[in-house]
């Protein structure tokens, strides 16, 4: 999609600070983080939100899943980390590019 952020961000086109990439996923820091560590895993393939996945995408979304441990790790979430995937505008989503949070670190707060 030519008028979506997280494509451009993909893209290179608009800068973002990248931790990961690979053939399918990038990952950035997010730019108003809530926490101490706040990234987001964007898959390079434009799906609006989980409501447009198909079983096309289940290789994807594994590797997207598999993948979040392994950076938290690397970002020195040694206690655990929180997985947000906001989903419509009823769910907070706010980019309509599919996307995981990946939040960690001591200003995490508690979910209430
Ligand atoms: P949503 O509410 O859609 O789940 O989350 C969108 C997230 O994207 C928000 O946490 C917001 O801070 C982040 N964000 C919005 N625009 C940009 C941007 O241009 N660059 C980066 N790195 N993050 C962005
Ligand atoms: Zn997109």
């Amino acid at each position: 999609m030519s008028d979506c952020l997280f494509c451009k961000i993909a893209k290179g086109e608009i800068p973002s600070q990248t931790v990961y990439s690979d053939d399918k996923v990038v990952v950035f820091k997010d730019i108003n983080p809530k926490a101490a560590v706040h990234l987001l895993m964007i898959p390079r393939e434009h799906i609006a939100s989980l409501n447009e996945v198909g079983a096309g995408h289940d290789a994807l979304l594994a590797h997207m899943m598999r993948l979040l441990p392994r950076l938290a790790a690397e970002q020195g979430l040694r206690d655990g980390f929180r997985t947000i995937i906001n989903t419509g505008k009823g769910g907070g989503q706010v980019v309509f590019h599919l996307h995981a949070h990946l939040l960690g670190g001591a200003s995490l707060p508690g979910f209430e």
